[in-house]
């Protein structure tokens, strides 16, 4: 099949890679000329492990390009949409994009071809885009699928690779068919193509990741409550976990969810109940949790040094909004670096990816360096922000020999107290 992926972001770009990667004949379209420019020129924009060498392999047999100019749509049998949809200022999704790409769109399009939306939408946007198509093109418009996508930075190829499940919102039995025909490479280890409605497909997404930040937000607020009463988190998540209707996934504590999808669709959903005339309590109460969670390491750095920040010197390990990409949005360290800066902190960073996103927001207020060890060296604090593998076991008589005090603020509960007290650290975890 001739496939247009509309959107070269992480989305797009590993959509795009992974189909190729199928034998699908695919072009990646984007209306950033710089972003296309690079990835002519084999340069990939975004970090995530192995999709450079993947789209380097595609573009050599010829399967995988990259173009500005939406006249490429003319050939294709499939277009996917992955432009982004950011939160507006009010919390819903903003889809200016989707809609400059569908005006676009319909200038080339045939009611042969089939749009596929992988952008997360809210509840009913894939009904209008039908409806913008026949504004345009009436009874020529293209058959509209939703098709939304699942996959987690850090693991993206896997995931795309290798889905749970692949969902499709559908308005007709002969768009499934289309679909399966495309994704059968993808299901062959077992993972079911569901097949729904649009608007099932569409509330699946959000509710899949709400669901999820809810975990999360749930067992922040359980880990505070434990500080408070001198319980350990760690052993509370334990006792729970072995209950089989609980389970151990997505109940780790922390400094707050981060990223381009949790913060947004917990919000947009909240819109979308607003919009229905329903107050959305739970959304709003996990949004309000993880908020206030991005302060929690900020408040017990301020408590343990009496308020006394100033001139401080804190070394701050990991900066994405978590390992194995270069995404910084809405990222916890952003909130806590910013606080601790307003707070007349000296901070020192390391991140093994992130760091030149990190630059953009915080210019020359904020010391990165490459080497981890070099930003502890004098330091009164080090704080850990993102569990990179490579943060896992530090040696921690070293790291004491180093710094000038000697603390850890450890965000993500990596480390155990007992072996950190034991080099003479003091140890404030989260819950702990
Ligand atoms: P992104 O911001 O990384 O990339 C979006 C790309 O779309 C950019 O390159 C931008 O230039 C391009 N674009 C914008 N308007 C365009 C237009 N009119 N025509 C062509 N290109 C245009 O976004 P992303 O993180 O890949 O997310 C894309 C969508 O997928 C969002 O709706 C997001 O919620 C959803 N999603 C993201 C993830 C994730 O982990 N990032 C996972 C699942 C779903």
């Amino acid at each position: 099949m001739k496939i247009t992926i509309v959107g070269t972001g992480y989305v797009g770009l590993v959509t795009g890679a992974c189909l190729a990667e199928s034998g699908q004949d695919v072009v990646g379209l984007d209306i950033n000329a710089e972003r296309i420019n690079s990835l002519n020129r084999g340069q990939i924009p975004i970090h995530e492990s192995g999709l450079d060498d993947l789209i380097a392999a595609q573009s050599q047999a010829g399967r995988l390009s990259f173009t500005t100019d939406y006249s490429v749509v003319k050939s294709s049998d499939v277009i996917f949409l992955a432009v982004g949809t950011p939160q507006s200022h009010d919390g819903s999704a903003n889809l200016s994009a989707i809609w400059s790409a569908v005006d676009e769109l319909a200038r080339h399009v045939t009611p042969e071809m089939l749009v596929v939306t992988k952008s997360t939408v809210p509840v009913g946007t894939n009904r209008k885009v039908l409806e913008r198509f026949r504004s345009h093109l009436a009874n020529r418009a293209p058959g509209v699928a939703s098709n939304p996508e699942f996959l987690r930075e850090g693991s993206a190829l896997k995931d795309f690779r290798e889905p749970d499940r692949v969902v499709v919102g559908v308005d007709e039995a002969a768009t499934a068919e289309r679909l399966q025909r495309l994704y059968a490479p993808f299901l062959q280890r077992g993972a079911s193509l569901l097949v729904m409605g649009l608007e099932s497909a569409e509330m699946t997404k959000y509710v899949a990741n709400c669901f999820l930040a809810t975990k999360i937000s749930f067992i922040n607020e359980m880990a505070n409550l434990c500080d408070s009463v001198g319980a350990d988190i760690n052993d509370v998540r334990k006792g729970i976990g072995h209950d089989q209707r609980i389970g151990f996934s997505f109940l780790m504590p922390g400094v707050g969810y981060g990223g381009s999808c949790f913060p947004k669709d917990v919000r947009a959903l909240s819109q979308v109940a607003v919009a229905h005339g329903r107050d959305p309590v739970m959304l709003r109460s996990v949004d309000q949790v993880n908020e206030a969670q991005k302060h929690v390491l900020f408040q017990k750095l301020h408590r343990h040094f009496d308020g006394q920040l100033h001139g401080r010197k804190i070394a701050v390990w990991g900066l994405a909004f978590k390992p194995g990409t270069d995404d910084i949005r809405e990222a916890s360290s952003l909130v806590l670096i910013e606080r601790l800066l307003a707070e007349g902190a000296i901070v020192k960073a390391h991140d093994p990816v992130a760091m030149p996103n990190v630059r953009t927001v915080f210019g020359d207020r904020l010391e990165l360096n490459d080497d981890p060890l070099e930003i502890v060296a004098g330091a009164d604090a080090l704080v850990l922000m993102t569990e990179w593998p490579e943060y896992r076991s530090p040696n921690f008589e070293q790291l004491a020999s180093l710094m000038s005090q000697r603390t850890i603020f450890d965000g993500r509960n990596l480390y155990d107290p007992n072996q950190v007290r034991a080099c003479g650290f003091r140890y404030k975890g989260i819950g702990r």
